[in-house]
């Protein structure tokens, strides 16, 4: 029998969103806990970014920022103002450590390109012995054809049966672990400074990132907006400060978060267009 075409996604459809499956990855925020933002973490950028432009020594700043006599709202809208002025090196002063659990080797892959601001620490295949080792199973192949995912599901338990007996026939550890799938599951400690979050979560919860590093951030974003909705509001797709999407594959928009930019500059150049047929110049300021 032919195979149905699949579905054209409709042009201003969302598209697919990771969080309607539980993919059994957890990500928590081991340090630091709410007590500590609330107290320490504004108060320290606040004294980041007062120190340029403040004869007082940063010292006393801290000190007036911690002891409550500058007005919350007061230290946000410097903050703000900082952050969207792009002067970064503000928020480098304060840093996040997560657990990062059942993730799959696919995601840890992408996740570890990510250099500045940022650790990892990563289970190892080399020294753990897997007994057990758990892998993810796609939406696409849960929900898609059944010969498909029996077939899929064969060949990951094959490739773990064999990993099985390569370590019970004495092959080390480094070497049986070359069978491995994609799929295969891992743990992390990561710890990153804000600059780098914002910038790792920009890329990672626009709508073209991979679902499953997708859904991890939008977890990373749920642990920093239980300690701090001020700072958790900073993580966004890139496009949401940007004001437009850059991402190549979405000129045809059928993300429809922010207009793509092809878009935004044809939209102006039709109006600089109109107004110059009027005799006029649009103000370029
Ligand atoms: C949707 C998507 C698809 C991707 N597809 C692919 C792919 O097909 N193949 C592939 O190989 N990778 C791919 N990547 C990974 C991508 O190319 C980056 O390696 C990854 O996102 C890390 O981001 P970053 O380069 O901003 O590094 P980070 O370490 O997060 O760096 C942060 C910023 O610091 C600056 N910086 C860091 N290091 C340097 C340096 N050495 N010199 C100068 N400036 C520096 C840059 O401004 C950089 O943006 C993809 C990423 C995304 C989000």
């Amino acid at each position: 029998m032919a195979e149905a075409p699949a579905p054209q996604r409709s042009r201003t459809s969302i598209p697919r969103n990771p969080g309607r499956h539980d993919l059994g990855m957890k990500a928590t925020l081991l340090f630091p806990d709410k007590d500590i933002v609330e107290r320490f973490y504004v108060p320290l950028v606040y004294t980041a970014c007062r120190t340029c432009y403040s004869e007082l020594e940063p010292q006393e700043i801290f000190r007036r920022a911690v002891a409550g006599e500058v007005p919350p709202a007061s230290m946000q809208r410097l903050i703000s103002n900082v952050i969207e002025s792009g002067h970064g090196s503000t928020i480098e002063h304060i840093v996040f450590t997560f657990a990062l659990s059942g993730v799959s080797r696919t995601l840890s892959h992408q996740l570890v390109r990510h250099r500045a601001g940022v650790a990892f620490d990563q289970q190892s295949q080399r020294y753990v012995k897997y007994k057990g080792a758990a892998t993810m199973l796609p939406a696409t192949i849960a929900e898609g054809d059944p010969e498909l995912r029996e077939r899929y599901e064969e060949q990951v338990d094959g490739a773990l049966g064999l990993y099985g007996e390569l370590v019970s026939a004495g092959v080390p550890g480094e070497d049986a672990r070359f069978v491995f799938p994609n799929a295969t599951r891992t743990n992390l400690v990561m710890t990153t400074n804000l600059r780098a979050l914002i910038h790792m979560s920009g890329l990672r919860l626009c709508t073209m990132a991979q679902w499953e590093i997708r859904r991890l951030f939008q977890l990373i974003r749920h642990e920093i907006f239980g300690v701090s909705p001020f700072l958790g509001a900073f993580l966004a797709p890139k496009c949401v400060p940007l004001g437009y999407c850059d991402e190549f594959n979405n000129r045809d928009e059928h993300c429809p978060i922010r207009p793509h930019k092809d878009n935004v500059l044809a939209a102006w150049a039709e109006k600089r267009d109109a107004a110059r047929a009027a005799g006029r110049e649009l103000p370029v300021t």
